[in-house]
């Protein structure tokens, strides 16, 4: 696990920060622009918002501009769900792009340049099975074998490929390949196919094409028409920067480059795409948007605010390594970000009725509260006490030792922002459960109210007759295996989710939660941060649990 992350305030630059800086220095570019280059066959996760935040994150710091590009070559998994949930994600992150692009835009031009290669000699149109291919493009030890087709004339060429994209040929008939050396130590020289047939509707081109170009014929390129400077991707494509410099090479455009940097893998969470799609569609999460999902639209929900993903992407840096992280870390950020900003109400969540004897029947005496305690004379909310409360379970120990300082039968508690309370007697039903206390309050120790007399312990409570009933989703991680990316052959990731990742509760809540403008998670005092979910109605609100209000983690 990787808990080598930043944290001093002032960082060293990173290599990519490096590498621009130079850039500049030298006069190699004016400016830079980079790209975020998403397929839009799923929704974002975590790892594609280290991307956001890395892309866009650079291109700030250097006055430079960042273009959205969506890699839409594959029509059978792409769709506009996707195109405007992507779009949506990264505007909620706080970014916006320069231009809006798609790969299919550039289908013509990459048309264009396919039949320049075939010209020049560099492509031709191969009839083998896909079987054939793989099987002649040799090992890492031995070479491949030329197809048979490999020699065909220029004509022959161009007239079959001018077939294939009109449609003659079924799917898989006929590929076109560059043609470069099938001995070539690299194996993704071994004359890889720029072109397949697939007759699908297209998202954007609809029925216009049945010929797609693929990943390496395609991304460099798209780059280059766009005048990348510096295309920023996952160490997974190292293998293929040689060829996305070949192609550019060979059409003498725009010289685009391609640097690396390992994929953000966080510990208890898988963010493939593929799977979580399998997720969705087995119906073992309610949806992309399940609060339990790593992607943005699920932490979204969670109550994870664009700020501490930023924050945590910052501390995480940019590594040439993979790595593995801490969710810890991130939920950390998460804290940070909400103990500054959030909201405080107090909600009880197992409730043990408190009865003040000494209390006038039908009072109400309305106190005030700072909606945050960073800023205590800033706004408050205004919290009813009324002589019948709720109180935590937890917050009442029978036989309680010495040092127990919450309600125990003789002891005293202050009731957060109000009196101090002591429990003068404890009633059980026939089954010997407490099921509820008496207590009396000192009115001498009303805040403001003369000398301040302090004690050990505060609790929250609620007055019965104001709380609000609400639904609360409380979640855990939705692996119980800190290493998914690591699991033995013979198991599958599903076999790891964890059946404790959502358990239903109630809570009763001061009136003034059900009022909150903040927009963000709010804190649930002296118990975690929550945010309101959008299955909420007037009638039964719902609020999901962000995150717990401390954790052993030390950072
Ligand atoms: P997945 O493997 O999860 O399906 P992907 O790489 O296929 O993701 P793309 O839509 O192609 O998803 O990714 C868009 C960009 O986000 C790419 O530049 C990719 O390198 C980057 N990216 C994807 N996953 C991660 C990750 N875990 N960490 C950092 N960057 C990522
Ligand atoms: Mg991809």
């Amino acid at each position: 696990m990787d808990t080598n992350v930043n944290n001093s305030e002032e960082r060293k630059l990173n290599f990519l920060e490096e590498i621009i800086e130079k850039d500049l220095a030298d006069g190699k570019f004016k400016s830079i622009l980079t790209r975020f280059p998403p397929e839009p066959n799923g929704y974002l996760h975590l790892g594609h918002a280290k991307s956001i935040c890395l892309n866009f994150g650079l291109a700030q710091k250097y006055g430079g501009k960042t273009n959205l590009r969506f890699d839409d070559t594959n029509p059978v998994k792409e769709d506009t769900e996707y195109v405007d949930s992507i779009k949506e994600d990264i505007h909620w992150l706080g970014f916006d792009w320069e231009a809006e692009r798609y790969a299919s835009d550039y289908f013509d031009q990459l048309y264009e340049w396919a039949e320049k290669m075939i010209k020049e000699g560099l492509a031709y149109v191969d009839d083998q099975t896909q079987e054939e291919i793989s099987e002649g493009r040799g090992t890492v030890q031995t070479p491949g074998k030329e197809s048979p087709w490999r020699n065909r004339s220029v004509e022959e060429n161009l007239k079959l490929f001018r077939e294939m994209r009109d449609g003659k040929y079924a799917d898989g008939e006929k590929v076109l390949r560059a043609k470069i050396d099938m001995a070539h130590p690299n194996m993704m020289f071994r004359d890889p196919i720029m072109y397949r047939i697939k007759h699908a509707s297209h998202h954007r081109t609809g029925d216009k094409w049945c010929i797609y170009p693929m990943y390496d014929y395609t991304h460099g390129q798209c780059d280059s028409i766009e005048n990348i400077t510096h295309s920023i991707c996952t160490l997974e494509f190292d293998v293929h920067r040689p060829l996305y410099d070949w192609f550019i090479n060979t059409l003498g455009i725009f010289p685009s480059h391609q640097y690396e940097f390992a994929r953000l893998n966080l510990t208890y969470t898988v963010m493939s795409k593929r799977k979580l799609l399998e997720l969705v569609q087995k119906g073992l999460v309610s949806g992309w948007d399940d609060p339990r999902m790593p992607t943005l639209c699920g932490v979204r929900r969670r109550g994870y605010t664009p700020e501490s993903l930023k924050m945590f992407a910052d501390k995480i840096g940019v590594a040439k390594r993979e790595q593995l992280i801490d969710l810890q870390l991130l939920e950390w950020c998460v804290r940070q970000d909400l103990n500054e900003r959030s909201n405080r109400y107090m909600v009880v969540s197992d409730p043990l009725k408190v009865t003040i004897t000494n209390w006038e029947k039908g009072k109400v005496e309305w106190f005030n509260a700072p909606l945050n305690p960073a800023d205590p004379e800033g706004p408050c909310r205004k919290v009813p006490f009324t002589g019948e409360l709720y109180i935590d379970r937890a917050d009442f120990m029978e036989d309680a030792p010495a040092k127990y300082f919450r309600l125990k039968p003789g002891g005293e508690v202050r009731l957060k922002y109000t009196y101090i309370a002591k429990c003068e007697e404890v009633i059980k039903d026939a089954a010997g459960n407490v099921v509820e206390l008496k207590c009396t309050i000192d009115p001498s120790t009303k805040p403001g109210a003369g000398e301040w007399r302090s004690v050990k312990g505060t609790i929250h409570w609620v007055s019965i007759e104001h709380a609000k009933e609400l639904e609360l989703r409380i979640y855990d991680k939705l692996f119980t295996e800190p290493e998914m990316g690591n699991i033995p052959e013979d198991k599958d990731y599903k076999d790891f989710l964890n059946p404790q990742s959502l358990v239903l509760g109630k809570g009763y809540a001061e009136p003034a939660l059900l009022e909150d403008q903040s927009g963000i998670a709010v804190q649930f005092e002296r118990v975690g941060y929550f945010f309101k979910d959008p299955d909420s109605t007037p009638d039964h609100p719902v609020y999901n649990k962000t995150t717990a209000l401390k954790d052993s983690f030390k950072f």
